[in-house]
């Protein structure tokens, strides 16, 4: 093994298929590296083969921190001008690779109390940073600087996510006869036109909850009045969920409806002297709690994450070195 600049390790991490489920190489592969550079590793088990890679030098006061799992389909690296292309290369191999860089060259100056998360899972359900938050050496750590493209500002909120499902119950009957059934169908429909008509939480970094309708199904067949049907309805909170209480219960006549997945929205620090902005994605920050104050900030567009045209400007991804090595010191004298 030979120490690798910085593209050269985006590259090679890219170019390993970490698509979620199958970071064991990747991670096997990191931890390698990390521990042929001089740092104390360790490969935590997520399941499976798949593990967090977790580098230290003394217990840390910030850790860097990203995912190395990515989105399907993959594609391997290519260099076009002043850009790196590759499924990862912005989200998030490239940022893991300024991340390291970061944290090399601080150790380089002699700090050691920077440490370096990489977690399996992100984009499918954060498996990893639910397993990371039990680390033994968490409870030490003041901040958690977790790196997803926000092009280079600081996150000062991320929207969390209510996914409910409803569930409408009728009466089947020949549909000759509809007077005989009590149609399912029909009052779904009418909960879905009446949640168009709420009024849902807002928040003034945030902006207005919104709603997508992603997944309907219901009936048995075209003569038959429908017995039952139901919709997932994914919303991107703003706040407390409680505050969508309200609005969920007034579908209740009509509809049943049970919770399939919750992920708080998070207000983040943020720093002086670096920009900030909201933004509309969730990451592994609400599972990662234990490990202090969380900051959100890494170089690339999340308008070409999980695209077929992935990418990172290379010029933004060195500058992204900088970044998290000032950051990290203005942390650490915080
Ligand atoms: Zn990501």
């Amino acid at each position: 093994m030979d120490s690798i600049g910085l593209v050269e390790l985006a590259r090679t991490l890219v170019d390993i298929d970490s698509t979620t489920g199958r970071e064991g190489d990747c991670g096997r592969w990191l931890a390698a590296y990390l521990r042929y550079l001089g740092w104390t590793v360790e490969g935590q088990h997520v399941s499976g083969d798949r593990i967090n890679v977790v580098a230290t030098l003394e217990p840390p006061q910030v850790v860097l921190s990203t995912h190395f799992d990515c989105v399907p389909p993959f594609f391997p690296s290519r260099i076009e001008g002043s850009r790196l292309y590759g499924r990862g290369a912005c989200d998030a191999k490239g940022i893991l690779a300024a991340q390291v860089m970061a944290a090399e060259r601080l150790r380089a100056d002699g700090e050691r109390r920077v440490g370096l998360i990489f977690l399996a899972g992100e984009e499918r359900g954060s498996d990893g940073a639910r397993v990371a938050n039990g680390h033994p050496l968490a409870r030490g750590c003041r901040f958690l600087v977790n790196g997803e493209p926000t092009d280079g500002r600081l996150g000062a909120a991320t929207r969390g996510i209510l996914r409910v499902r409803l569930l409408a119950r009728g009466r089947a009957a020949h549909s000759s006869m509809p007077e005989l059934g009590e149609s399912a169908i029909e009052k779904l429909i009418d909960a879905l036109v009446q949640l168009r008509g709420c009024t849902l939480p807002e928040d003034p970094l945030l902006g207005r909850t919104h709603y997508t309708v992603g997944l309907m199904s219901g009936g048995v067949a075209p003569n038959v009045v429908p017995p039952h049907a139901e919709a997932e309805v994914m919303f991107r909170t703003v706040g407390p969920v409680a505050d969508l209480r309200p609005a969920l219960d007034s579908l209740r006549p009509l509809v049943e409806e049970s919770t399939v997945l919750e992920v708080p929205a998070v207000f983040l620090k943020t720093v002086e002297g670096f920009e900030t902005a909201a933004f509309p994605f969730t990451t592994d920050i609400p599972f990662l709690d234990a490990w202090g104050k969380p900051l959100l900030i890494g170089p690339g567009s999340i308008l070409v994450a999980h695209t077929d045209e992935e990418h990172i400007e290379i010029a933004e991804l060195e500058r992204a070195v900088d970044m998290y090595v000032s950051l990290a010191q203005r942390l650490l004298a915080e």
